[in-house]
């Protein structure tokens, strides 16, 4: 079987969907094909920065979402035992200001449904892309495996949106260079503890170990544990008890919740860090954008946000050029995809940098440099203009240039509605699971 559309998106993430519904509400055909069926994924993606809720309300999907999401209004760093940073998220210039949780499930079905409701969008699931089709130098499509037999989009450009291990990156020979990072994360969900706050991501460190706790939107604390690069063989060697010594040395208070929620390693989730730096995001006729374009590590939940950036600058950029004469349009949308790399790729180099530099200052663990590292939290913390400059990459990456940078007043007015609502809403699920807990 062959379709022809517009745009072939190879990927229904949080990139290749969102891609989606920007296009069809430009009024393009898009053809979305995606491996997998149910959008089910453990431990992805639930931290949604400000900015991607910022931009998951320019899509007018927040309202489809809002009931599922947890605000956090804190961020908190202790090391060694004691508070080093306390970062209110209120104090930042911007309506939208307050990270969401919101498990990726419930946001990848809201994009395909609002995609769906608005038409346009045909979705192939499960449908995985195994070939590009080529004319001459140029892609031209791609053929996709389904359970009824091979199909073939052809398409006047190809997205790949597929994520980290990218095959559209690999079969357009889109060179990347993957750096792993020294550590690896493990995931794993605990009852939330009694006597925490659920608006708070809490960061803590112990020397050169570190781990991050995040409130969870299904009641539970999404723990993520800093492991050496490969080190799982080793701690598992030693039986659970060791992964349970292993938290209670960041966070002891936590004995009765690791003892209740963890019982063997399936309760666990290896993830292998590395981010991957792709020079050229696209070759004749394809183009690639979120993870599959540059794998960020997981530190300050930057991947949804900046695939979620990447679709919204993408979209009228490609729609924009579809609208060319037939002879001038291969030329129109390889300016584009250029262009969206001009675009896009200043912010995620500086949430990499930050990144890495907090993997940098996480990971010392000579008595001098944990020294120093206190004291740089510390002066962070008595400095909110500081903490606005040096935490404005992760959290506000749209805000640092271009017509967004500071929104006009009745459009701030209409952010500060919306996050009131979100914040409603978050107020009511809290007092339910405090209830259902005590
Ligand atoms: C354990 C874990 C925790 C994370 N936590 C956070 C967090 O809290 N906050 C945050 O912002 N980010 C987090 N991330 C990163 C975040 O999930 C990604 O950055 C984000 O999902 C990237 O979106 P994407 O659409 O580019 O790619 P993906 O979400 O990876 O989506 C790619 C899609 O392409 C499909 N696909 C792959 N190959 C093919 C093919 N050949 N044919 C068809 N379909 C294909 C895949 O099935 C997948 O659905 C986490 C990642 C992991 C692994």
């Amino acid at each position: 079987m062959t379709i022809t559309t517009e745009v072939c998106v190879v990927g229904g993430g949080p990139g290749g969907r969102a891609l989606a519904l920007a296009l069809v509400r430009l009024g393009r055909q898009v053809v979305l094909l995606e491996q997998r069926t149910g959008g089910a994924r453990a431990f992805r993606g639930e931290s949604v920065s400000p900015d991607g809720v910022r931009l998951l309300a320019g899509l007018d999907v927040l309202d489809r979402v809002r009931e599922h999401t947890h605000q956090v209004r804190r961020l908190e760093i202790a090391d060694g035992g004691s508070r080093v940073l306390d970062v209110r998220f209120e104090t930042f210039p911007y309506a939208y200001r307050h990270p969401v949780e919101l498990a990726q499930p419930v946001l990848l079905s809201a994009l395909a449904d609002a995609a769906e409701e608005h038409g346009g969008c045909t979705v192939l699931e499960p449908a995985s892309a195994v070939g590009l089709l080529r004319d001459g130098g140029a892609v031209r499509g791609v053929r996709a495996k389904t359970p009824d037999g091979v199909v073939e989009i052809r398409a006047d450009v190809t997205v790949g949106a597929d994520g980290r291990y990218s095959a559209v990156r690999r079969m357009s020979g889109l060179g990347a260079v993957r750096t792993p990072l020294e550590r690896d994360v493990i995931w794993l969900k605990l009852p939330f503890p009694a006597a925490w706050d659920r608006r708070t991501y809490r960061v803590r460190i112990s020397a050169g170990r570190h781990g991050l706790f995040l409130p969870s939107t299904d009641g539970t604390l999404r723990v993520g544990l800093n492991i050496p690069k490969g080190g799982l063989r080793e701690l598992r060697s030693g039986g659970i008890g060791q992964l349970h010594a292993r938290l209670a040395e960041l966070a002891p208070e936590l004995e009765r919740e690791a003892a209740e929620g963890i019982s063997d390693w399936s309760d666990t989730h290896l993830l292998d860090i590395f981010t991957t730096d792709v020079r050229r995001w696209s070759a004749p006729g394809v183009v690639l954008l979120g993870d599959a374009a540059h794998t960020l590590s997981p530190i300050l939940g930057q991947g949804v946000n900046h695939a979620l950036a990447d679709a919204v600058a993408l979209a009228p950029l490609l729609a924009e050029a579809l609208d060319a004469p037939r002879s001038g349009r291969r030329a129109a949308l390889g300016a584009a995809v250029l262009a969206f790399q001009r675009d896009r790729e200043g912010a995620v180099r500086r949430s990499r940098g930050l990144q890495l530099r907090q993997e940098r200052m996480f990971s010392l663990s000579a008595p001098p440099a944990v020294a120093l590292r206190r004291t740089v939290y510390r002066a962070l913390n008595a400095s909110p203009a500081l903490q606005r400059r040096v935490l404005a990459p992760a959290y506000f990456p749209g805000r640092q240039t271009g017509p967004g940078a500071r929104p006009a007043r009745t459009e701030h007015r209409t952010e500060q509605r919306t996050e009131q609502r979100t914040e409603q809403r978050t107020e009511q699920r809290t007092e339910h699971q405090t209830e259902q807990r005590t």
